[in-house]
């Protein structure tokens, strides 16, 4: 029997359709319209894509949005005061700084002088840290790793006492999903470009989740039967047969991996539309935690 097919897309557009209708309540309410500042440095043209979308998600949401920009070769200095400025905007209740920064700016140092009540990102420092603490909760977790763990928690996997399998140790994807798996009382192993033999890691998997950034890597007989595999990766192979002469795969052999595993998310429209949905729901969060200040 066939995977089940976990539609990331039908999920995250549910989620920014609840979101949308807090909005309108809380402005009904006469609170303030949340709002989310993004800042790109550089013409990364992923990033610019990337960041495009939100903004529409946002304005989609009743979400205020506004964008900066920088040029690639900005200083720290420059950078880091157009984030203090947006941590005193009122009417700014979350900042993104759209990763990687150009090469020469310190990436930490950036995060680090966000305002924590506005890292919507989830990835201040004291963010992570508290993410890796026992009986420490931060205030935001990062958006694609909480679209994992919400897609785990609604499909029909049991977590506890699973044992879960991650390919890769990013900041932004693999470590923060093994640091969310860990609360979620998984047994986790993570595996990296220094693992041995990683399809005899992944067979004893009943959770797998792929970020390593390479088409196709997991093949079937890598997967446990009945496992649930979770997609993460998003990456481009040439297809002439279509009009842009490229399609988007995972980092898993879908077609073979859906005859074994128990459930699948797709590439696309699996995990990448959750990434913007909870990115509305932190900047919603953000706002409320203003709201529970005032
Ligand atoms: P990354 O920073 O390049 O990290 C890749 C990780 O995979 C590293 O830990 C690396 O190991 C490991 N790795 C690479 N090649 C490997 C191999 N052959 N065998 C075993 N491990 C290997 O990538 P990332 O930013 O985490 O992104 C991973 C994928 O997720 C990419 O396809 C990216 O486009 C996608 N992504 C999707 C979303 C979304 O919203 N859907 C968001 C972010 C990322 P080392 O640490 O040893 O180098």
């Amino acid at each position: 029997m066939g995977a089940k097919i976990i539609d990331g897309k039908a999920i995250a557009e549910s989620l920014r359709e609840e979101v949308k209708q807090q909005v309108s309540e809380r402005v009904s309410q006469g609170l303030p319209v949340p709002g989310l500042a993004t800042v790109i440095v550089g013409d990364n043209p992923a990033s610019k894509v990337y960041v495009r979308m939100k903004h529409k998600a946002c304005q989609e949401a009743g979400i205020l949005s506004i964008g900066h920009e920088l040029p690639a070769d900005a200083s720290q200095n420059e950078v880091e005061a157009l984030v203090k400025k947006l941590n005193e905007d009122p009417k700014i209740h979350g900042i993104l700084v759209q990763l990687p920064l150009p090469a020469g700016l310190d990436e930490e140092s950036v995060l680090n002088t966000i305002k924590l009540q506005k890292d919507v990102d989830g990835f201040h420092p004291i963010n992570i840290g508290r993410l890796a603490q026992k009986g420490r909760e931060p205030l935001f977790i990062p958006a694609t790793p909480s679209g994992v763990m919400y897609l785990l928690e609604n499909s029909d996997a049991p977590l506890d006492g699973a044992n879960a399998v991650v390919l890769g140790r990013s900041n932004i994807v693999g470590m923060p999903v093994s640091l969310l798996l860990v609360r979620a009382n998984t047994t986790v192993t993570i595996c990296h470009s220094h693992t041995k033999d990683i399809p005899a890691v992944t067979r004893e998997a009943d959770i797998l989740v792929a970020a390593v950034g390479v088409a196709e890597y997991v093949r079937g007989d890598w997967i446990k039967p009945g496992a649930t595999v979770i997609d993460v990766g998003v990456n481009r192979v040439e297809d002439a047969s279509r009009k842009r002469g490229y399609k988007l795969v995972g980092d898993v052999a879908y077609d073979e991996a859906k005859e074994v595993a128990g459930a699948i998310t797709p590439v696309p429209g699996g995990v990448g539309p959750m990434t913007i949905a909870m990115l509305l729901r932190n900047t919603l969060r953000a706002a409320r935690l203003v709201d529970e200040k005032t």
